[in-house]
Formats: C-alpha cells, structure tokens, sequence
C-alpha cells in the first residue's frame, strides 16, 4: 500500500488513475476495433478475391469450356505475393490436374471428351483438415489464421465454391458444393498496420497520461497544496510563538475559509496572549515589589524566582539563592524538607531566627490542577520589628509607668502561680508589703510631684537590692508589694530590712522619705487563698506603722 505524505499527490493519484483507466480503455477499445475492422476488411477483399476465381471457373464451366479450366487453374499458381493459389476437391486434392473427376462425368455422360491427365492425384490440403471440414459443414468461406516457423502471419482462406444446377448436367447433381478455392496471403501488410495502430494509441495513451498528470498536479498545487503549504508554514511560526503571520482570505472556497478562521483564531490567540502578558507584568511588579521575599522553584527544584526582599532579608544576591538551592535557603535543609515533605500539608509556616532577625517563613508546595507537585514557593517575612514591639508591648502591659516595677496586674498573675506552687510542691515564698510614711503630709509639702519622683526613686531601690527571681510590683498608690519565690518569712524580713535602709538613706531633690515594711511568708501561716497572705502581710505593715514606723514587722504567727 503506497502512503502520499502530500494531499496534491493524492488527489493526482486518485483522480488522474481514474482518468488514466478511462483513457486506457477508451484507447484498447478503439484499437481492438480497428484492429478487428482491418482484419474484416482484409476477408472482405480477400473473399472478393475468391469469388472473383469463382464466378471466372464457374463461367467457364457453364460455358462448356471446361478444357480451358486447368489453365485457369494453373495461372492461378503465378499470382504475386499469394502461395498455394488453387481450385481443390472437398476431399483436399487438387482439381483439373487428374482424370478422377472425368472418369466419373464419364460414367454419366459418355459422349466426353477425355484428355488423358496424370491418374494419382495430388493432395494439396489433409482431407481431414479443421478448416476444410468446416468450410464443408458450414458451406461458408473460412479463413484460417496461421503462422509460419520465421513467425510471420498467414491467412489461408477456403471459399466454397457452389454447385449450381445447371452442374448437376455432368456433375452429381446431389452435391450442394463442388470444391473450393485455396490459397493462402502474408498477413504482414496487415499485422504491420494494426502494429502501428497500437503504436499510435499507446502514444495517445503516453500523451494523454502526461497531459493529465501535468494538469492535474498543476490544479491540485494551485488549489489544495500550496494552500496547505502556507497554512502549514503559518501553524509552525504560531508554534514557534510567531502570532504575526496573516493568511490570504480571499477565496471563497474551503482554503478561503480555512485563512479566515486561522487568522481570528491568530487574532484571538494574539489578544489572549496580550492579556496573558499584561497580567504577568502586573504580577511581576506586584511579586517584585512586594515587601514579602518569595523564593519559587520549577518541579526539579531549581530556583527560578527570586524577588528583591527575599534577597534583602536572606542577605544574599539572587545568583547566590539560584546556586545554593531551595534546601540551602537557610543552611538548614531539613527544616525546609519538614515543611514541603508532608503530603497532606499543603504549606507549613515558621518562626525562624536568621542571622540577627527573626523570620516567618511560610514554604509549601505547588500543585496542579491535577495534583501533581511543580514546584516549591517559600514567602519570607522580616518579622523582626513585629517581634520587637509584641515584647515591647508585652512588657509595657505588666509594668507600672511611674516606678519601672511591674504593676499590680502582673503581681496578680505571679502571686496565683507561687501560690499555686506552694500548694502543690510545697515551695515556699513569701511577700513584703512596703508603704511610704506620711506621704500624703510629703505630698502636701512638697508638692504631688516631687512625691512622684520619690516613688520612681523607691522603684529603682527596690529593683537594685532584690534578686533577680524576687519579684517588686507597685500594689497600689504609695504602697509597693514585692514577690520572693524561694523565700522563707525570715528570709523575707531580711530583705526588706535592707530595703527599709536603703530607702532611708535615699534622697530625692534633696529630700527624704521612710518606709514601713510588713513582712508574711509560706510555710508559716494557715492560709486558703494568696490574697489572706497578702492581708497577713497588711496587718505587719499596720503593725509597724503603730509600732512608730521605719520599721519591719512580721506577721503575727497564727
Ligand atoms: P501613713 O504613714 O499612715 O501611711 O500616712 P499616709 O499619709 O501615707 O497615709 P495614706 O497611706 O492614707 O496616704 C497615702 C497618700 O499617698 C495619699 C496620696 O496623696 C499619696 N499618693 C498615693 N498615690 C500617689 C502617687 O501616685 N503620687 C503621689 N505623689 N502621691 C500619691
Ligand atoms: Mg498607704
Ligand atoms: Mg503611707
């Protein structure tokens, strides 16, 4: 089976085989015709020939001038370019040549005249001869075509020759034919003729065959495959990205039509592709541009996106992050890895301490449509200002503006939780409540404000001579409560001893203050909530300040 890469040498093929075989058989038909129509012309002139012979012998023979026929029959024998020309018996024998025939008119009419003649005669075709035989059955005049051993074609015609009634005077006048006349033509005039007659149609043929195949290739090119060439060259430059070709439109058949649609499919491609870009230069400034680092990586994990905050918090260029890889992002590949691995978390985010600032990273993995995994993102925040002020903010929420100690919220929290320590391990703490002396009197000398600056100077004290886990709040007012995590009820008086003292030799602008201290801590005390400690604690602090004041009082062992 043969397979046209081109639609123009289909169509040729097809449509030009068809034509060819029409052709053909047009041609083979008309030379078989003439062929044939040369060979009954040939008998026909042939057979005019024999009759010609016939009618001679028979005028002849009805003119009783029966003693001229063996000439006329030997003359026959000088006739150009025909062999075998004779006059024979239906028994194949040679006729006028022997006495055979006399002998018998003889027997029926004795008064004949007799030429003695040679007494055997001279077969000149088998009697049982195909061809006589049929001449003899048929009546008819047969042409038997034969070759000859050099190959050259030979016709020997039978002609019946008739038996007329007047014959039946010396003949048998039951015999319907009397012999036949032979002879035997070169059929080469002929067989050349019909030679060139095919000669010719095959030319006509060879001819014909070219000036269609011409045709056809010309019409199939012009109109279907240069067409299709054009067509084809213009999907290629589409393929190639190349949206700017045109095809002709100007015909009003299917290739027309084909131009059109190809070229508003191209407009609607180009439109499309506009749009497309104006979108991804939109993104692209809003991905540049943005205050967030995005790190984007194709399905082999190469790095094909970096914007200029990711390299700013990474602090490193984007050539660097391309050739360090996705893991590398932060020296730390399995914490990358932890955050792209799992399957069913499409993205996991993170705080990260990179270099001197603090990170949200938020790394996950892109999917198609179809869930297939093409790439890995990672966006990037410097939360480290955030941070920052959350701790600020923290800090500012537990600690009293004025003293620089923490405030009566966070003493709260602390007091619940040491409570709750002692309450299930059994450690002990305890609390010293401190209350300036007469500081409302201070307040009224020396102004409210001055009196601030007093208890701002009393925080400072306080956190300079407590220890690091003690913990000193203002409670309310003037007066100031500090935690001792650890701390047994003596331990405690110690302390604020050494704080009573430190305040005492404290001046601010130029002024002094006192403080009374009443000390309770745990174990010591039976007591069902922080705050009865707390009260213990008041009720020392009222102790001192009945006791005179500048002093430290315990609690009242109960
Ligand atoms: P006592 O020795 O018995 O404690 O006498 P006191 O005058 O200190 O008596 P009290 O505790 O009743 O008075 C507290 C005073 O402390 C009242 C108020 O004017 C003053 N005070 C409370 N909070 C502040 C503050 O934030 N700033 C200033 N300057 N004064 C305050
Ligand atoms: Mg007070
Ligand atoms: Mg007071």
């Amino acid at each position: 089976m043969i397979h046209f890469r081109h639609i123009g040498h289909r169509l040729l093929a097809s449509v030009g085989g068809v034509i060819i075989l029409g052709i053909v058989a047009i041609t083979i038909t008309y030379a078989t015709r003439q062929e044939t129509a040369s060979l009954r012309q040939n008998e026909h002139a042939l057979g005019m020939v024999s009759d010609s012979v016939t009618e001679g012998l028979s005028a002849l023979m009805l003119g009783r001038h029966s003693k001229a026929a063996p000439d006329f029959a030997t003359r026959l024998g000088n006739v150009p370019n025909v062999t075998d020309y004779r006059i024979i018996r239906l028994d194949g024998t040679q006729a006028f040549i022997d006495d055979l025939t006399l002998q018998q008119v003889r027997k029926r009419i004795d008064s004949f005249e007799f030429y003695p003649r040679r007494a055997d005669p001279v077969q000149v075709v088998p009697a049982a001869d195909p061809a006589l035989e049929r001449m003899r059955t048929t009546g008819k005049r047969i042409f038997h075509y034969h070759v000859k051993p050099g190959g050259e074609r030979l016709v020997t015609v039978f002609s019946p020759i008739p038996s007329a009634k007047k014959c039946g005077e010396c003949h048998d006048p039951r015999e319907s034919l009397r012999g036949a006349v032979t002879f035997t033509v070169s059929m080469k005039e002929i067989d050349s003729n019909v030679a060139q007659t095919w000669q010719l149609s095959v030319l006509v043929i060879a001819s014909a065959l070219f000036g269609m195949v011409s045709l056809i290739y010309w019409f199939a090119h012009r109109t279907v495959s240069s067409q299709l060439t054009g067509f084809l060259a213009a999907m290629d430059a589409v393929a190639a990205g190349d949206n700017s070709l045109r095809l002709s439109a100007t015909r009003r058949d299917e290739i027309g039509d084909m131009g059109r649609s190809f070229n508003h499919m191209n407009e609607n491609l180009l439109e499309s592709y506009m749009k497309l870009e104006e979108e991804r230069t939109k993104l692209n400034t809003v991905i540049f541009s943005a205050g967030t680092g995005i790190v984007v990586t194709d399905g082999a994990q190469h790095v094909v996106l970096v914007n200029r905050a990711a390299e700013e918090i990474i602090g490193r260029t984007s050539q660097e992050i391309v050739e360090r890889g996705f893991r590398q992002l932060f020296d730390d590949p399995e914490w990358i890895e932890a955050r792209l691995g799992s399957e069913h978390a499409q993205s996991a985010a993170g705080i990260l301490n990179w270099k001197d600032k603090v990170l949200s990273v938020s790394a996950s993995t892109i999917r198609d449509g179809g869930g297939q995994a093409i790439g890995s993102a990672a966006l990037i925040r410097d939360i480290t200002e955030e941070k920052r002020l959350e701790q600020l903010l923290k800090e500012q929420s537990i600690t009293d503006t004025l003293t620089g100690i923490f405030n009566r919220r966070h003493f709260d929290d602390v007091l619940l939780t040491e409570f709750k320590r002692w309450k299930r391990y059994g450690q002990p703490f305890s609390v010293m409540m401190i209350d300036v002396d007469h500081f409302k009197k201070f307040n009224d000398t020396h102004g409210h404000d001055c009196g601030d600056h007093v208890l701002a100077a009393i925080g400072r004290v306080l956190e300079e001579l407590s220890a690091p886990a003690q913990i000193p709040c203002r409670y309310g007012g003037e007066e100031m409560i500090i935690v001792m995590p650890g701390v047994v009820e003596q331990g405690g008086a110690d302390l604020a001893e050494a704080i009573r003292l430190g305040i005492s030799k404290l001046e601010v602008d130029g002024l002094k203050v006192t403080v009374s201290i009443g000390v309770a801590g745990l174990p010591g005390h039976a007591v069902d909530d922080a705050d009865a400690l707390v009260k213990i604690a008041d009720e020392a602090l009222y102790v001192a300040k009945e006791a005179g004041r500048n002093r430290v009082c315990l609690a009242k062992r109960g």
